[in-house]
């Protein structure tokens, strides 16, 4: 077996382990002081995944995950619309 090793990361909301391609990258953007979503995953701050799963989503957005993991819960609703669209 030569099996490639491909990183896995986990989802903030269901722990979940995916690989990279799978999830989006929230990060916070201190220019803004908002979270933005990281798509081309080029930040290089700290960031949180999170998978594709619905529910996540909406755990995320309620509960304090965010600022949990990135110290800020400043999600723009463009962001949130943002986000929707892209695990559409
Ligand atoms: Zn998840």
């Amino acid at each position: 077996m030569n099996l490639k090793h491909i990183p896995k990361r986990s989802c903030v909301s269901c722990k979940g382990k995916f690989s990279k391609g799978d999830l989006l990258r929230l990060v916070y953007d201190k220019h803004s002081e908002e979270v933005s979503l990281d798509i081309k995953q080029r930040f290089q701050s700290r960031g949180a995944y999170i998978c594709s799963d619905e529910k996540c989503y909406n755990k995320m957005f309620k509960k304090g995950v965010l600022l949990r993991f990135l110290g800020s819960n400043n999600l723009s609703s463009e962001i949130i619309s943002h986000i929707v669209k892209e695990r559409t």
